[in-house]
């Protein structure tokens, strides 16, 4: 089982900030537990990914089937690596837990949150301090999930990243969905890019990549005894995720020089 930690309770503790890719949390806020209860992972923020239409607006997709919308909470392992940059390239530096979203019109009352903030942080690197309940971004049922070893999906993509993808999900709304849509994809004075976006981040998705070798294994955690059981069974992989580290970049992420997440 996966435990958040959000270690400030005060108000107005994260700091959220655009980054012309799309808006991210960071702050004193920790995951423990799951697959990673033995090495020390530290979140160093949690962005969000959408897409130009509400029924596809997820990076990964499950048997062919893609979301209203996919949040990743970056973690870099604090034991092996002094730095979230030196852990970015390496080998097991990077664990990003995700989990996708559902078209809902009750949306998620986070994401509402950080939504009545998007005229604040509607232009690259405009940040506001706001106070959300960061567990109301993950699904009810968080012990099966899935696992597989990967990549970055923005640039560089360095193959360091151990995903954790939950089977339950979260809700998104449309009108949501359209709200962050209205954010730009460069600073307040700045010219927007000339391509099909107009200056706002109508999407901010990696391609579909091929699976390639790797295995993604689904996990049921159970508890016995303070020490954790895992259940694997294993997929083949390819019809389960797509993913790797070739990758371009299109549309409206053309041109950023930031690379935040
Ligand atoms: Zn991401």
């Amino acid at each position: 089982m996966f435990r958040i930690h959000q270690h400030v309770v005060l108000p107005q503790s994260l700091t959220l900030k655009s980054s012309g890719l799309g808006l991210a949390l960071s702050g004193a806020i920790n995951v423990t537990g799951g697959p990673f209860s033995h090495t020390k992972y530290e979140l160093r923020q949690v962005h969000f990914h959408w897409g130009e239409r509400d029924d596809f607006g997820s990076e990964h997709t499950v048997k062919g089937c893609s979301f209203a919308m996919e949040v990743h909470f970056v973690h870099w392992n604090t034991d092996l690596y002094s730095s979230y940059e030196e852990a970015a390239s390496e080998d097991g530096g990077l664990v990003i837990v995700a989990a996708f979203a559902n078209l809902d019109s009750r949306g998620n009352p986070a994401i509402e949150h950080i939504c009545n903030y998007a005229s604040a942080v509607r232009y690259k690197r405009q940040w506001e301090k706001i106070s959300v309940d960061i567990k109301q971004l993950l699904p009810n049922n968080i012990k099966k999930y899935w696992v597989y070893k990967g990549s970055m999906t923005v640039p560089p993509c360095y193959e360091s990243v151990t995903w954790v993808i939950f089977n339950d999900n979260i809700t998104v709304s449309s009108r949501q969905l359209a709200q962050l849509r209205t954010l730009h994809n460069h600073s307040p004075n700045d010219r927007p890019p000339a391509d099909e976006c107009q200056g706002y981040i109508t999407k901010n998705l990696r391609n579909l990549q091929p699976t390639g070798t790797r295995r993604v294994t689904a996990v049921e955690h159970v508890f016995t005894i303070g020490q954790i059981v895992q259940y694997a069974s294993l997929y083949d992989g390819s019809s389960v995720f797509t993913t790797s580290k070739d990758f371009t970049w299109t549309g409206g992420l053309q041109g950023s020089d930031e690379a935040d997440f």
